[in-house]
Formats: C-alpha cells, structure tokens, sequence
C-alpha cells in the first residue's frame, strides 16, 4: 500500500531529517509551494493527486503572472503531510537544506493525461490556472515538464 513513497523513503534517514515519513489519512485536495534552499535554490510544487503529493522541482520559480514557461522537474511522490512540512534538512542528507512554505490553498484539478495536467491554484500568492505540459521525444527525459498559467 505504501509502495508509491518507497523512493521518497529509501532516499532519506529519518533518524536524521526532520522531514515527514508519511503515514496519513484523507485530505482535501490542495497544492503547495515549497521554497527550497537546497545546494540551489528552487521551488518545489506539490499537488495532492491519486492520495499523494505529485511533485516538481521548479528551478526558476512557479510564475505568478500567464506567458512565462518554467522548466518543471518530476520528482518523486512526496506523502500529503510534506505539505505543511517547514525545516532544515542537515547537512550530508538528501535534499540537504532549509524548506518553507511559499504558498499553498485549494485545487482543483480540471484536466489530467498522461502529458498534460490543468488544474486551479487558490492561495495568496499563486492564484488562476496552470498547466503543465510533458516535454515529449526525449529518451529518459520524461520527467521534465513545462509549467506555465493560463489564466
Ligand atoms: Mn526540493
């Protein structure tokens, strides 16, 4: 049953980080924004889909405003209390360094393939339609994504 966070946790000591080991109930459907201050910094989106937190390292920082395309990283599934988790990850850990919440609120998915995720941010900063777009014909690159709001 736990087999989809089995990456998330064979990456991770939690005898050593404070970040969640994931064991949770239900929860209505949200998203949040992580920032991320790893060995760089960067933004981590996570959208509660299939009773997980679906994730994407976002190097340049989700848009707040529509034209802007980022390059989205699928990371592995994240357990839904990772969305409210805010600390430091010690030095010599995975994901090494501090983590806060940038933003999170409401979603609502409203489109969902195998390529292509639409759905509806509700938060302070981040609020309108987003999409994210599977970058297609790269072998082994299929983890990389566009993100961009629509709306
Ligand atoms: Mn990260």
């Amino acid at each position: 049953m736990d087999a989809p966070l089995r990456e998330y946790r064979s990456k991770r000591d939690f005898s050593k980080t404070p970040e969640p080991d994931g064991n949770e109930g239900d929860v209505a459907p949200f998203f949040v924004v992580q920032e991320h201050h790893a060995s760089r910094l960067h933004h981590d989106l996570r959208l509660l889909m299939d009773g997980t937190l679906k994730s994407w390292a976002v190097p340049k920082g989700v848009p707040e405003g529509p034209k802007i395309k980022r390059l989205a990283v699928q990371t592995e599934d994240h357990p839904v209390s990772y969305g409210s988790f805010e600390g430091t990850i010690p030095d010599g850990e995975y994901g090494a360094g501090t983590v806060r919440i940038f933003d999170r609120g409401d979603l609502e998915v409203k489109e969902r393939g195998e390529d292509r995720i639409v759905f509806e941010m509700r938060g302070a900063r981040f609020n309108g339609t987003y999409a994210l777009i599977r970058f297609k014909g790269q072998e082994n690159k299929n983890d990389n994504w566009l993100l961009m709001r629509t709306r």
